[in-house]
């Protein structure tokens, strides 16, 4: 019970370190490929605004300039006049904010860059945003609209207008910050681009290490489960191979000290001298040595069906008759303390079959049925044919056999934990050999059973 707690126990802990080293694993290499993509982007969009520098006719903010300059002759004289210092903080603020408008909606960057994308076979779907980072508006006075902490450290802006990429952060990509001028503003904003789709798309470049790693836990854990199930089962053999050994033992040891108490006895002057307790000694002898011969049998019998096949001496007999034969004999040996009733539909039906066997088969499910009782035993033999069976039904009314049990009471060796009590005595191949012999004539057992509610034994035969 020890080892195999270890075992699993150490088998756990070795999943888990498995599965924390993958987990470690596809962390780094979501993060180089977060890295790579943003990399990838970053270049690429500075190779595109590159390329746009190059073509002078295409410039990207026409309708942007356009806008501006109008709204800015506008506002110059708005600004002139405004003297109250509140009203003049909120009208620039509300100047900031129509510049981001205008610049966020009406630019064409965001086009010639997913264009751009897609012609060189990257993804082209992204999420622009642009920040004003410097706004000036200039008429006789020049009014200071915003400036940005980022502005002041960055080298002015070229002739051009359009300056180099600088760092961005992970999630977004600063492409590039521009400067536009006109007769009445001075503007500089930033250009970053935020891939919406950016997790799905790493997880499409990882998803063949991601499939990998989870294959490989999913096979440790099945290799683990399979070496686990194997090991319990060897050690549930193991314990069935000593519990046999023992119950064989005690089984054995009954008849062989009664045999010697016996020869003790017919040692004695006072019993040679008396013939009718002679012939009782005798017979007791002969009693437990046909005990012993037949446990012997047994045990050689079932190491012989290892080996090779059931060999059965087939005869058709009629299924009610032999029944009735067997029950009767069962009575008159062990069986004459139990009250047995038997109620048959099998019309006349025969069967093929190993008359030896069948009767060892009937036999073991009735001494099973006066053995596992507490009270005294009733045991009701139903029979009936079906299309193509015999149904044998042997109902009692012992001790009963819990669901656990149930399902491993035909193994070889197995005793229910009851069966352990050396009230019950046996060897737990009795109904491992019912199991075989209805196998061997094509049929099967079944068992229906509740604890303390007595069990019910059905066995079906091919006619
Ligand atoms: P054995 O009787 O030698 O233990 P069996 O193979 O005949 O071996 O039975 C296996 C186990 O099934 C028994 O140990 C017993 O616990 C349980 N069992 C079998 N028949 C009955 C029954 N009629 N009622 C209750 N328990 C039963």
């Amino acid at each position: 019970m020890k080892k195999r707690n270890t075992v699993l126990v150490l088998g756990i802990i070795s999943i888990l370190i498995l599965i924390s080293v993958q987990v470690y694993i596809i962390r780094g290499i979501w993060k180089q490929k977060d890295e790579m993509l943003y990399l990838r982007y970053r270049s690429l969009s500075q190779e595109a605004v590159g390329s746009l520098r190059g073509q002078r006719s295409l410039d990207v903010y026409d309708t942007v300039r356009f806008i501006l300059n109008k709204y800015s002759q506008q506002v110059i004289k708005e600004l002139t006049e405004l003297k109250d210092e509140q009203k003049l903080t909120s009208k620039k603020k509300e100047i900031l904010e129509y510049f981001s408008k205008v610049l966020n909606q009406e630019q064409d960057l965001s086009g010639f860059l997913s264009s751009y994308f897609d012609k060189m076979g990257f993804e082209k779907d992204f999420n622009h945003r642009i920040e004003v980072t410097y706004l000036d508006i200039i008429g006789l006075d020049t009014f200071k609209i915003y400036q940005g902490e980022s502005f002041r450290s960055r080298p002015p802006p070229t002739r051009e207008g359009i300056s180099t990429a600088l760092k961005g952060s992970k999630s977004s990509i600063l492409v590039n910050w521009f400067h536009l001028e006109d007769n009445n503003y001075s503007l500089s904003f930033d250009y970053n681009i935020d891939f919406s789709d950016k997790q799905k798309m790493i997880l499409k470049e990882t998803s063949a290490s991601l499939a990998m790693s989870i294959f490989s836990i999913l096979v440790v854990v099945i290799i683990f489960i399979i070496t686990y199930r194997n090991l319990r089962e060897e050690k549930r053999l193991s314990n069935l191979k000593t519990d046999f050994i023992n119950n064989m033992t005690h089984e054995l040891k009954t008849p062989l000290s009664t045999i010697t108490v016996a020869g003790k006895t017919l040692e004695m002057v006072q019993i040679r001298s008396n013939d009718s307790k002679i012939l009782e000694t005798a017979k007791l002898i002969g009693k437990q040595s046909v005990l012993l011969n037949q446990l012997i049998n047994m045990i050689l019998e079932i190491s012989m069906w290892e080996r090779t096949q059931f060999q059965l001496d087939k005869k058709t007999v009629e299924i009610e008759e032999l029944m009735n034969d067997v029950v009767d004999s069962f009575k008159s040996g062990g069986g004459n303390n139990a009250s047995i009733n038997q109620k048959y539909n099998f019309s006349g039906a025969k069967v093929d079959m190993d008359v030896v066997y069948f009767t060892t088969l009937i036999n073991n499910l009735l001494s099973n049925a006066v053995k596992y009782s507490d009270k005294v035993p009733v045991i009701d033999i139903e029979g009936f044919t079906t299309d193509k069976n015999i149904c044998i039904r042997v109902a009692d009314n012992g001790i009963g056999i819990n669901k656990t049990d149930q399902k491993h009471i035909f193994d070889k060796f197995y005793r229910a934990s009851t069966g352990n009590i050396h009230k019950f005595k046996g060897l737990g191949l009795g109904l491992y050999y019912v199991k075989k012999i209805a196998e061997a004539h094509g049929g099967d057992v079944t068992v229906s059973s509740k604890s303390g509610k007595g069990s019910i034994f059905t066995i079906t035969l091919p006619h």
